[in-house]
């Protein structure tokens, strides 16, 4: 095993390290097609598997084959320790992910993210020490890698709380500015460790003052974003979580990190840009915490009067439809009314009527959602139709069926300047002939706002839980 092939900068190249090096070529090869097959809810599962088994592969390799610059392998009483550690971070990771509910799916994720960012964090504040004055390349990703692990770790803290229900949002004018400053300093220091002649060893104070800069600014810049803006920032932490990761990768000459960091990383940035798009946000404004609302009301509306529909009538309304349109929300997820509300549009579809769920990209508490909500209750993908493809189509639809949705169809969206969500693409459901929509009261959603959808002329409320009602809904019109 342990012949030597070669000679690498004048270090022995041996077969363990052949395969080591093998090891994450497929490591990397199975994380790209796990990627890939994440890309649709129906091979999505098999995708994480995949995956997860090219990172396992990556640890035991590393475990059984890396060697030190002196060519000797990690001493035994080490490896126990980090064999008892993963064993312990995986069951806690096991039981979390086992009991956590779909709607405390983003607060898990921050979580994880947090983690990720703290290890990198951890990595470059134990190998500054170790690198050489003057190895500006090696210094670089160190200390970018202490700057984005750090904000990384207690953006995604605060994240975390926030979604959470722990903190507010504070948001101030003023913050705006200290954050910009912050981000300068932040920079400026990182700057002046990269290039200053002083050996490391001498520069432990500004590493320190660094670390302390990044994780106040990561708190700085989560602590003022609120109303419907979180789900960018959430992912903008994950890609942050990566390229932390990757820098992590880089100080230690790791292929599997670098490649597992680049493409988190890469993913994360995707993956932000098509939320800010959704969310009518530029990337700018959320790097500078400028944007926001924090769940502030917009413009008082004239409100006009609210208009019950009894459940017969709601069942008639249904079945002389031709065409129907669900709109599912964060209530949906909350009920657990996927199962129930697919043994309703099964049982309008056997009249005859044309039933599609419109899905909006940041309905629910997590990117997708809905279609994960959906895959669950079996809805073929078919009907699943996405914001953009059922807009037009909507003033064609007899009745739009908003379940547990509130901030995605609020036309204040369209026409109040003053609005957090101004700007913010919506479903269309006021343009549906009949609006009927279903939650427990008046409550308002995470953006905290008044919606005059609840209003509008064409608009019929079913009140209480959306599974009980649409419960209720299935059995009327099954004795129709
Ligand atoms: P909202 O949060 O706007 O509204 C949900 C509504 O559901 C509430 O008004 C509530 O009203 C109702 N509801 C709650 N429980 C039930 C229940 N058991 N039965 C029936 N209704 C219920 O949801 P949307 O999906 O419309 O919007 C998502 C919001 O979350 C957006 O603002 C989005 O930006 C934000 N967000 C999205 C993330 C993502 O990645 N998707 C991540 C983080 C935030 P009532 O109390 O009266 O029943």
């Amino acid at each position: 095993m342990d012949k030597v092939l070669g000679t690498i900068n004048g270090m022995d190249f041996t077969i363990g390290d052949s395969l080591l090096e093998l090891s994450y070529l497929i490591a990397a090869l199975l994380f790209v097609y796990g990627l890939k097959l994440l890309s649709h809810p129906a091979t999505a599962r098999r995708g994480n598997l995949w995956a997860a088994g090219g990172m396992g592969l990556a640890m035991i390799t590393t475990l059984l084959l890396h060697k030190n610059d002196s060519g000797a392998g990690i001493p035994l009483l080490n490896m126990w320790i980090i064999i008892a550690f993963i064993g312990i971070g995986s069951a806690i990771g096991w039981i979390i992910a086992r009991r956590v509910k779909m709607t405390a799916m983003p607060q898990l994720v921050s979580l994880f993210n947090a983690s990720g960012g703290a290890a990198s964090m951890l990595v470059a504040l134990l190998e500054y020490p170790n690198a050489i004055a003057g190895d500006i390349g090696s210094i670089l990703v160190t200390v970018l890698g202490l700057i984005i692990g750090s904000v990384a770790f207690s953006g995604s803290v605060i994240a975390w709380a926030k979604l959470d229900g722990r903190v507010g949002d504070i948001m101030k004018p003023f913050m705006t500015y200290i954050n910009l400053v912050l981000l300068i300093v932040t920079l400026g220091m990182g700057v002046f460790v990269v290039f200053s002649p002083t050996p490391p060893s001498d520069l432990m104070w500004a590493i320190y003052a660094l670390t302390v800069l990044s994780l106040v600014y990561g708190v700085m810049f989560v602590m003022p974003i609120g109303g419907a803006d979180m789900p960018v920032v959430i992912s903008l932490l994950n890609a942050l979580t990566g390229i932390a990761a990757a820098m992590a990768g880089f100080i230690y000459g790791n292929q599997a990190m670098i490649l597992g960091g680049i493409l988190v990383g890469a993913a994360g940035m995707i993956l932000t840009m098509l939320m800010c798009k959704a969310m009518n946000r530029s990337l700018l404004n959320v790097i500078i915490g400028s944007f926001g609302g924090g769940g502030a009301a917009g413009a008082e509306h004239e409100h006009g009067t609210i208009k019950e529909i009894q459940l017969s009538d709601a069942a008639v309304l249904l079945s002389y439809s031709q065409k129907i349109v669900i709109i599912p929300g964060y209530g949906l997820a909350v009920a657990q009314a996927q199962h129930i509300v697919h043994e309703l549009d099964a049982l309008l579809e056997g009249k005859g009527i044309e039933v599609k769920y419109a899905i909006h990209p940041v309905a629910g508490r997590m990117p997708g959602h809905m279609n994960v909500l959906l895959a669950e209750a079996d809805v073929p993908y078919e009907q699943l139709v996405e914001m953009d493809a059922i807009n037009p189509d909507m003033p064609n639809v007899d009745v739009a069926i908003v379940i547990g949705a509130n901030d995605v169809v609020n036309p204040a969206a369209y026409d109040d300047p003053s609005s957090p969500i101004y700007g913010m693409p919506i479903i269309d459901a006021h343009l549906a002939k009949n609006i009927i929509i279903m939650k427990r009261g008046m409550g308002k959603g995470y953006a905290g706002i008044e919606n005059y959808l609840f209003f509008n002329d064409k608009t019929r409320m079913l009140f209480g839980d959306a599974k009980s009602s649409i419960q209720k809904l299935v059995n009327e019109i099954k004795s129709m």
